[in-house]
């Protein structure tokens, strides 16, 4: 048995004197895609973060491939640069180009050359449909280009894993299909993808597995079919019945 590519053991965190995550177990295996559901204020962004060490947990452990990546001794910016994050609100740089904005973390964190970067921009751009806007600025793009112009930069590097939070939250509805249709294509490359989303009926159809969250708490997990056919637990029933 290989290592889940990314495991929460025991994760608390606390802001003030709110348990925010009161010890979440969850492990993601490779090129699985799973998809983090509850209400707003359920824990799921914090849940994320805290694998990308912008959060730090107060209790428990998390292991990236294996590693735990909490223990104080571990370099944040090595652990960052092996995982992928795309959140709601896409932060482009609007003074650069697109390939400009897609090959800046590979050069500078990852120290690839510039030319090696714009080869390999190019082609993940035009593999996902972005070809044409290489050399477009930001404010050229509708906000579902944008977005999937940041997921392309999250992953060009061939991140571990990709991280996504909420990113069609913030588009007009009739641009979250094209943002969704590059995760869709994503999982089909084998891309290990834990995601938080509102959109149940995308998570129904692509997850492999649905993890209900609710107060700082895993409630249930399963696949789509349990979640949303049978949940098994009243609270995962009650949530869903509520967001239809
Ligand atoms: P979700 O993503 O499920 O909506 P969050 O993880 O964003 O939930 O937030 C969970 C709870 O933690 C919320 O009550 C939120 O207000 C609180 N919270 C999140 N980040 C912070 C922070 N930096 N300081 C204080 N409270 C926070
Ligand atoms: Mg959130």
């Amino acid at each position: 048995m290989t290592a889940p590519v990314i495991e929460a053991l025991g994760v608390r965190k606390r802001f003030g004197d709110h348990d925010v995550l009161r010890g979440v177990d969850l492990a993601v295996a490779a090129h699985e895609v799973v998809v983090l559901i509850g209400a707003s204020g359920s824990g799921k962004s914090t849940l994320l973060r805290t694998m990308n060490l912008i959060e730090r947990v107060d209790d428990g452990q998390i292991l990236l491939s294996g590693t735990d990546i909490t223990d104080p001794r571990v370099d944040a910016d090595a652990v960052r640069a092996r995982i992928g994050v795309v959140f709601q609100h896409f932060n482009l740089f609007p003074h650069l180009t697109v390939l400009d904005n897609v090959t800046l973390a590979a050069r500078r964190v990852h120290r690839v050359s510039k030319a090696e970067a714009a080869r390999r921009g190019r082609e993940l751009l035009t593999a996902l449909g972005l070809g044409d806007k290489a050399g477009s600025y930001p404010d050229r793009l509708s906000g579902g280009q944008q977005q999937r112009v940041a997921i392309v930069r999250a992953i060009l590097t061939d991140p571990e894993l990709l991280l996504l939070d909420e990113i069609t939250s913030a588009l007009d509805p009739q641009l979250v299909g094209e943002v969704l249709d590059l995760v869709r294509e994503l999982k089909g490359r084998g891309t290990t993808i834990l995601m938080a989303t509102h959109e149940m009926s995308f998570a129904r159809e692509v997850a492999d597995r649905v993890v209900f969250l609710k107060d700082g708490v895993l409630v249930e997990q399963g696949p789509p079919e349990q979640i949303f056919g049978a949940p098994q637990h009243p609270a995962t029933a009650e949530f869903l019945a509520r967001v239809g």
